[in-house]
């Protein structure tokens, strides 16, 4: 019988995107976003790591609708700022999304920072929560530099600075389809596949 997993997100293309890969690794599993639950209210990340926050949101999902649960939390960690902005990727400059004014403040903070000191990777942590409180957590890492200066506009949040190894193109310059296939997300949502078999099969 089809098993049901919940994806603490109510972006679809991130749905989506474990949905593919879910499919590609043969699992019989029905994944529905958060969005299939209005009811339930989203947790506050009050975690200090990627994978504190994703078991969080895990396990409270888990819990409001008795369904497994899979929940990630993700960011960019520059090493030269000792792994900042991290887990505060998406307000690092005040307000919660700005993308822009999050992007143009890293800009400004590593102005002086020479090439070869401007590594910096993305990194995600899945976690896969049962009703029972059963957990696993997986992470995934896309390691790269930082531009000094935003190109391309796919993408969303850090991309269009952020310029994978082995990459002359920023992941802003990347195709959907591409990102998916080196990023961060990807690889910690393709090493949680096996665990979802193991834990629902
Ligand atoms: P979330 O965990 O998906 O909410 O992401 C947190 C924040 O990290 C986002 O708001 C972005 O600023 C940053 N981030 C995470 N993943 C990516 C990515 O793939 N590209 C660009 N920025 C990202």
């Amino acid at each position: 019988m089809t098993k049901r997993l919940v994806l603490a997100t109510r972006n679809q293309h991130k749905v989506a995107e474990l949905r593919d890969i879910l499919g590609a690794a043969g699992l019989d599993v029905e994944l529905v976003g958060a969005d299939a639950f209005p009811e339930v209210p989203d947790v506050p990340e009050t975690g200090v790591t990627f994978a504190e926050n994703a078991l969080l949101k895990a396990h409270a999902l888990a819990k409001a609708t008795g369904l497994p649960a899979v929940a990630d939390d993700s960011g960019l960690c520059v090493d030269v700022l000792g792994g900042a902005p991290g887990i505060f990727s998406a307000r690092w400059a005040g307000r919660h999304g700005d993308d822009r004014a999050n992007l143009d403040l890293l800009l400004a903070q590593l102005g002086d920072i020479a090439a070869e000191h401007r590594a910096a990777s993305f990194a995600c942590a899945a976690a896969l929560a049962l009703p029972d409180g059963t957990e696993r957590v997986v992470e995934g890492r896309l390691h790269g530099t930082l531009r000094t200066e935003p190109a391309g506009t796919n993408g969303f949040g850090y991309d269009p600075v952020l310029q994978p190894l082995g990459e002359s193109r920023t992941c802003a310059e990347l195709s959907a389809e591409e990102k998916n296939a080196i990023s961060h997300r990807g690889q910690a949502f393709r090493s949680l596949a096996p665990v979802v078999a193991e834990l629902l099969g």
